[in-house]
């Protein structure tokens, strides 16, 4: 079977995006608001000639988990046990938040393999928070631009061990 990749982070970092740049289709809505992904979406990856599953997640949209958002993130919780490797998108335009901060505790009490993606790499806005992610213990950030393109050499090699 193929390896499956999880995609997670908080709200409007980019994961459709990417999900939709590594499908190669708009298969994953793709909205200014957060929190437009309401499930789980499934597809078939082709990075460079890698072929994977991709699952694109939302669930971090609240705190609460006994609201719809908190239901969701049980969800998120329940595809990471099927999953080879989480790629943990945040924003490295808006650098980190606490929302970050709490995912990243999570993912580290996973067994998950987690390879931390820093988007809307394009430019030199993206310095700082690049550096400050080395915080969420890691290692180093795959520093990508899903909307343009750009990074997308440095995620194969991150994706190989796992896919
Ligand atoms: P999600 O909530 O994590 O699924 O985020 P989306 O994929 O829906 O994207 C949220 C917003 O960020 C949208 O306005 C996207 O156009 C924008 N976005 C996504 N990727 C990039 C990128 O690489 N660079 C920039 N500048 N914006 C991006
Ligand atoms: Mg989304």
């Amino acid at each position: 079977a193929k390896a499956q990749i999880i995609i997670i982070g908080r709200p409007n970092v980019g994961k459709s995006t990417l999900f939709n740049r590594l499908v190669g289709k708009k298969l994953a809505l793709v909205d200014d608001q957060p929190g437009v992904t309401r499930d789980r979406r499934f597809g078939d990856a082709n990075l460079l000639g890698l072929e994977f599953t991709i699952v694109d997640t939302a669930g971090w949209e609240d705190e609460d988990p006994d609201t719809l958002p908190g239901r969701m993130r049980a969800q998120t919780e329940v595809s990471l046990h099927g999953a080879d490797a989480a790629m943990f998108v945040f924003d490295t335009r808006a650098g980190l938040t606490p929302l970050d901060e709490e995912i990243a505790r999570w993912l580290r009490q996973s067994t998950i393999p987690v390879i931390l993606v820093g988007n809307k790499a394009e430019g030199r806005a993206s310095e700082s928070g690049l550096l400050e992610s080395y915080s969420l213990g890691f290692g180093e950030p795959i520093a990508v631009s899903a909307e343009h393109g750009e990074g997308f050499a440095d995620l194969f090699q991150a994706l190989l061990p796992h896919v």
